[in-house]
């Protein structure tokens, strides 16, 4: 019999050791963080969560924020609000900034990092933690192993969790940066494509489908040190390249002669490529809203004059970090 149940059904551990047994020993049971999303989803679904759920409400181990030297280690539940009220000297802003962007304050209050992380969407969120080389400790009551979050997810959005294991620190280096951005684009198909019709994409702009870019890098005089980029809202996956980031160490700023056509081909193939895995077989036309391969083609289109404009502004640090202030108060700012 589970020592902490308060009503049938729902389990209460205390540590992560009881968290582990308990989630082992109940086949099907649904890990409850913040409840955001299980809940939501319970709405088209009245039956779920089914089986037993386990709360991670009383798991203070899961609940520490540590701040080492060179990396900060964030529990997976820990919620979204408190994240931001440590502060962006702590937090980096990048990411500071993009949690302050998730939601509104009630559903930072309750969403935690870790089931943003386990949750099937791509978010603005996830998009910068790709582009920090973020590390996920994953554990079950056999194994405690990290993984690297590019490792985390399938490409259909789903984690890599097998059925008893669970999510429970996340590491996000500091790195060595001297400049980062991370922006949401919303496009409305309605003003794109012309014989589009969508009133409540017209009215509600959060509804539009939406080009997530988040970037670091580190500039010295005129040249790039180093880059780190990552575009979210083709399907699912979060998608980075280090290779076309390799490409671009040591180049000098702003981007000319036949740099810029080189990268804009290369980013053109991977986000091409990885937009076609990610097209479910037989729907290749028409998809969500009858536009899967326009809106695909126009989210491209846009990842890449975000990512140029990034590399054009490098040398600008006070303009980009005005234009993200700008960009936060204007949701909607077309590339
Ligand atoms: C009204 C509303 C507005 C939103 N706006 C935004 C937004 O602007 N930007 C944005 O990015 N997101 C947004 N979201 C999504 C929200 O951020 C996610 O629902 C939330 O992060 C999920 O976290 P949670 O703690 O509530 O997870 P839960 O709903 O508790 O869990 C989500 C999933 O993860 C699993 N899980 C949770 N924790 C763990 C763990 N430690 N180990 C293993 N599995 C785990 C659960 O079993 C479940 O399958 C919004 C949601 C709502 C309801």
């Amino acid at each position: 019999m589970p020592i902490y149940t308060k009503e049938p059904g729902v389990l209460f551990p205390r540590n992560v050791k009881e968290l582990l047994n308990q989630y082992n020993e109940n086949p099907g049971s649904v890990i409850f963080a913040g409840g955001t999303e299980i809940l939501t989803k319970g709405r088209d679904k009245p039956d779920l969560p089914a089986g037993t759920v386990i709360s991670l409400k009383y798991v203070t181990e899961l609940m520490k924020v540590v701040r080492r030297e060179r990396f900060l280690e964030i529990g997976a539940a820990v919620p979204l609000s408190k994240i931001v009220s440590i502060g962006n000297r702590v937090v980096p802003t990048v990411l500071y900034n993009s949690i302050l962007c998730s939601g509104y304050p009630g559903i930072r209050n309750l969403a935690t990092i870790g089931g943003l992380l386990c949750s099937s969407s791509a978010s603005e969120v996830l998009t910068v933690l790709h582009a920090m080389d973020a590390q996920l400790e994953v554990r079950s009551t056999l194994h405690t192993g990290w993984v690297l979050i590019s490792s985390f997810k399938k490409r259909e959005g789903k984690s890599i969790l097998s059925k008893n294991e669970i999510l429970t620190r996340i590491r996000i280096p500091y790195g060595d940066w001297n400049r980062s951005y991370s922006r949401v684009v919303r496009i409305n198909p309605v003003s794109v494509y012309p014989g589009i019709s969508g009133t409540s994409l017209q009215t509600n702009p959060e509804a539009c489908p939406a080009v997530i870019f988040s970037a670091l890098a580190r500039v010295s005089k005129d040249s790039l040190e180093d880059i780190r980029f990552a575009f979210g809202g083709l399907g699912r996956q979060i998608i980075r390249e280090r290779s076309i980031e390799i490409a671009l160490i040591g180049k000098k700023l702003p981007p000319a002669g036949r740099d810029p056509d080189i990268l804009e081909k290369q980013v053109e193939e991977l986000l091409r490529s990885r937009s076609e895995q990610g097209t479910p077989a037989g729907r290749e036309t028409p998809g969500r809203l009858g536009l899967l391969k326009s809106e695909a083609a126009y989210k491209i289109a846009a990842m890449k004059r975000i990512l140029l404009w990034f590399l054009n502004n490098l040398e600008y640090p006070d303009y980009l970090q005005q234009m993200r202030g700008l960009q936060n108060r204007q949701r909607k700012l077309y590339f």
